[in-house]
């Protein structure tokens, strides 16, 4: 049996290099998270070949004594907590005392150090973890770390790295991110000598983001401030609007902290859902200060992860506060004031009910036939109020009229074609009609799912083979939040695992073969509005239309009969003018109009 040793420090060390440094990027931020730690209020960053050359950090900070120094490379050396009492109040960026040693142990390490009392600063030279020399030198006060040849001493942990240009691109993007969140420190990163960004000393974020991330950006932000118990978020988000295609400019950080947090990212996709373009993401440099002992940073060790206690509580103060601001500035700027933008007063998210549907994401005004939402470019779904009783009736541009079709009986209109795929012609005794066969269907879909849902026993069709599918950990805790919505409205839903659900039925006018689509947008709509139980109306609308949209989209029109069949079923709605949406669907030209069209 082979007998235990203790594994010898450079060999610890290397194996713990493995999980704080997995690229160049990682030794940037353990750097200046020191620098920042140390107080600096200038740091400068510099690197080539995507840093597995070179990088060297140097900052203005409070330095090292020289016995210091040599300590900050024993392995657990930190002088930032001294008990595991205080991992819960961390306020520096560094706790474990890992990175230094570790980071010396897989590169030619040259730290010079100097504190503003000494004549004299300190010059350590390590290699590959074994120390080479230890001297004097000259110095301006603050510490100056040089990284050579990262992971020389492992090369295969050196074939795992990306090209130059991708590991340049995750430095960049790094540094970024805490030129952001301290905008009191001046900021300078250079790639072999040449300068990425410059940015003195700001006295805004705004200003900093402008610096960083260029001006245009910073004019297409607005200030958030919101507050609520232990929580608050504070920063810049984009206008209504504003959306980017990556991700890139989607900034969070937690107690200052830059973090990578699932939570946060999907509340604020969540919150923009319909205020940017299906596909785009937010833009957002917020900044969410929480007690420290209600986060988990010491997940990862590089602490990119965050985990939060009371995650749903935290979520929904997230999006209401982000779509509070959302609104608010959709409404300025529909008044016309927007040119200065004001600072927002901080929303005390306490006193505000979870949105309901029926107010959902509407904004300017308050009257519910004309609300109609300010600025959201694609937004999936209208919420116009009151269709059923004919509340949007567009007016069709002259010279058509609306007919004002008889209501029983047989519709004397005889099928003439169909043009362009969606209109289907007829010829009746007053003219000719043009009807949007799909708005036909939507309409008769949603009076019929209407008045499903109204009914109280909902109509199942009990599924031969349930539809299984996955959603995420969002999602899925959604889900379980609504199972008795869904169940009223006629989704038999099971958990049969992490995540993992089944349908087991569905209601009966819906395909099987749009089921799980259709139980996911019904989820992402409860999940965006949330629900109010006491006024099921708007809800069961909204399911209807939303019904309505997909059937009709997938929905043909087969022969001569059918249209005219359409046409009839459609005049015995309570709506037959308007689809399920409010859009128009047919209209008449009067045989007289056409006369004069032609001068006759
Ligand atoms: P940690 O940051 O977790 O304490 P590190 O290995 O990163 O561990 O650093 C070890 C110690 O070295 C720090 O606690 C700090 O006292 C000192 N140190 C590191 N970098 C700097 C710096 N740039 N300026 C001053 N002191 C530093
Ligand atoms: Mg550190």
């Amino acid at each position: 049996m082979p007998a235990i040793r203790i594994l010898p420090d450079v060999v610890a060390n290397q194996i713990a290099a493995g999980e704080v440094i997995e690229r160049p990027a990682a030794v940037v931020k353990e750097l200046i998270e020191n620098s920042l730690d140390a107080g600096a209020r200038r740091i400068e960053i510099e690197f080539s070949k995507g840093g597995k050359n070179l990088i060297r950090v140097e900052d203005n900070g409070y330095g090292m004594s020289p016995d210091d120094a040599l300590l900050s490379l024993e392995r657990h050396g930190t002088s930032k907590i001294r008990e595991a009492a205080d991992l819960l109040k961390i306020g520096s960026y560094g706790f474990r005392g890992e990175a230094l040693p570790s980071i010396a142990s897989v590169s030619r390490f040259t730290l010079r150090t100097r504190t503003e009392e000494r004549p004299h600063g300190t010059e350590i030279f390590v290699n590959g973890g074994r120390l080479v020399h230890a001297k004097e030198c000259g110095m301006p006060g603050g510490t100056q770390i040089e990284v050579a040849h990262l992971f020389h001493t492992v090369p295969a942990r050196r074939k795992f790295l990306k090209t130059d240009n991708t590991e340049a691109a995750h430095i960049v993007h790094l540094s970024r991110l805490f030129a952001v969140a301290n905008p009191n420190t001046s900021f300078t990163l250079l790639e072999n000598g040449r300068t990425l960004f410059r940015s003195p000393v700001c006295q805004s974020l705004r200003e900093r983001v402008g610096e960083i991330f260029g001006r245009q950006i910073a004019s297409q932000l607005i200030e958030i401030e919101a507050e609520e118990e232990d929580y608050k978020l504070t920063g810049l988000i984009g206008k209504p609007g504003v959306g980017r295609a990556t991700r890139h400019e989607l900034v969070t950080y937690v107690n200052r902290r830059p973090v990578d947090s699932r939570t946060l990212n999907f509340a604020l996709i969540e919150a923009y859902h319909t205020y940017i373009p299906k596909g785009r993401y937010p833009l957002a440099f917020v900044f969410l200060e929480v007690d420290p002992a209600k986060v988990d940073v010491n997940v990862h060790p590089a602490k990119r992860e965050v985990r939060f206690r009371e995650e749903g509580r935290l979520r929904h103060f997230f999006i209401r506060a982000v779509l509070d601001r959302l609104r608010e500035a959709a409404t300025v700027s529909a008044v016309g004031v927007a040119s200065e933008e004001p600072k927002p007063t901080p929303i005390n998210l306490q006193a505000r009910a979870v949105p309901d549907f029926g107010k959902g994401l509407t904004g300017i005004s308050s009257s519910p036939a004309t609300v109609s939402r300010p600025i959201a470019p694609g937004a999936p779904i209208q919420l116009e109020k009151g269709n059923v009783d004919g509340a949007p009736v567009a007016v069709p541009p002259e010279p058509f009229k609306i007919a004002t079709p008889a209501m029983e009986g047989s519709l004397n209109w005889r099928y003439f074609g169909t043009a362009h795929g969606s209109y289907v012609v007829f010829e009746t005794d007053n003219g000719l009609v043009l009807l949007n066969w799909r708005g036909a269907r939507g309409r008769i879909f949603y009076e019929d799912i209407l008045a499903g849902l109204e009914g109280k026993s909902q109509n199942c069709q009990k599924l031969l083979f349930p539809i299984a599918f996955e959603l995420d950990a969002l999602a899925s805790a959604a889900l379980e939040e609504h199972l008795d919505f869904f169940q009223s409205n006629g989704f038999e839903i099971e958990q049969f695992g992490r995540n993992y659900y089944r349908i087991e039925s569905l209601p009966d006018w819906l395909d099987p073969g749009l089921g799980e689509g259709f139980a996911r947008d019904l989820l992402s709509l409860l999940r965006e509005r949330g629900l109010n139980p006491n006024r099921p109306e708007p809800a069961r609308e909204e399911i209807a239309r939303l019904a309505s949209d997909r059937l009709a989209q997938t929905s043909r029109l087969f022969g001569q009969v059918e249209p005219v069949r359409l046409a009839e079923r459609l005049m015995t709605c309570r709506n037959p003018l308007n689809d399920h949406r409010g859009r128009p669907t047919f209209f008449e030209i009067s045989w007289g109009d056409l006369e004069k069209k032609f001068g006759k």
